[in-house]
């Protein structure tokens, strides 16, 4: 079985019943319990759907809730209120195995602790789909299938030349690529990306950005993006969250969510906007620095 008909089986039940990935209403999730009545709500009240096969992104300033928001959507965190459904099946009930099997989950920094190959690291995403199976030390679960999909997964992330080499031995960008075809040996519905290009160069921003692209387009898979980069993700996805303080700002394509009074609002800064050369998506560009008298903010 290949990596997308492994997807496709998994979705004959499930995902066939909602086309919605994610129908997520009023959640309300905080680190810390109230005290004395203060609030200290990290995502407060977010309402919104994620649609089957689309790159979904996230995005707002430092601290507005979008690594927490991602983790839940990953049942990697529990809300405190609210509710999130899964291809229409309440993602509160669903058990971790279950949820793993059809979302991945990339966080933005995966340490690396022991120095397992490219390829057994690729292998521990089909844990999850040997649940109840005696977990050997010595990889020694695998079938066949398993280490077809494996190969797959790293072929799909140009890895197969790596597949021997230590990842403590991988560059920044070998290293993401390595967690994302770890990811896609999951078989999953669901991809959930945290900052995936963050501390890479530009050469290797696109070969992660085109991954995406092509797992959208040639598997459907949906893909949950955070990213810091308002530029990546007007190019990239197909509609944007921007989060404000943990609520939504504003939900809808690229042209609908970046604009000059937008981002003065939720980020306390002019900037300039135009247009990509080639897509047409709003590009945001920083201005020029203008001193300002009295040391005022010159922004
Ligand atoms: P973003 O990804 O937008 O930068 P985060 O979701 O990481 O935002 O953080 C949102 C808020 O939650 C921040 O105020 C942050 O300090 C706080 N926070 C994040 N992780 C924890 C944690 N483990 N415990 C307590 N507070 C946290």
């Amino acid at each position: 079985m290949s990596l997308s008909s492994a997807r496709e089986q998994d979705m004959t039940g499930s995902a066939v019943a909602s086309r919605k990935a994610y129908e997520v209403r009023s959640l309300r999730f905080r680190y810390q319990p109230l005290s004395r009545g203060a609030e200290n709500w990290v995502l407060d009240g977010l309402t919104f759907d994620v649609e089957a096969g689309e790159i979904f992104g996230i995005v707002g300033p430092n601290g507005s809730g979008k690594t927490s928001l991602l983790k839940l959507m990953a049942k990697v965190l529990g809300a405190q209120a609210g509710d999130m459904a899964l291809f229409g099946r309440d993602l509160g009930a669903m058990p971790q195995v279950e949820v793993a099997r059809t979302v991945a989950f990339v966080p933005q920094e995966s340490p690396q602790v022991f120095s397992f190959t490219v390829m057994e690291t690729v292998l521990m995403g089909r844990h999850p789909h040997h649940q109840g199976e005696k977990w050997s030390a010595g990889f020694g679960w695998e079938s066949a299938e398993d280490l077809r999909i494996a190969e797959e997964a790293m072929q799909y992330a140009d890895l197969t030349h790596l597949a021997g080499r230590s990842v403590m031995d991988l560059s920044g960008g070998e290293r993401q690529r390595c967690m994302i075809a770890r990811a896609l040996a999951q078989a999953p519905q669901v991809l959930l990306l945290d900052e995936p290009t963050a501390f890479l160069d530009l050469q290797h921003q696109l070969e992660i950005c085109a991954i995406v692209r092509r797992l959208k387009e040639e598997r459907g898979l949906t893909v949950v993006l955070v990213s810091h980069d308002l530029n990546l993700a007007s190019q990239y996805c197909d509609r944007i969250l921007m989060l404000k303080a943990g609520t939504l700002f504003r939900l809808g394509p690229p042209h609908d969510v970046i604009d000059v009074e937008g981002l003065r609002d939720v980020y306390g800064c002019t900037v300039l906007i135009d247009r990509h050369p080639e897509s047409g998506v709003p590009r945001v560009t920083m201005p020029q620095y203008r001193a300002v008298k009295n040391s005022g903010n010159s922004l």
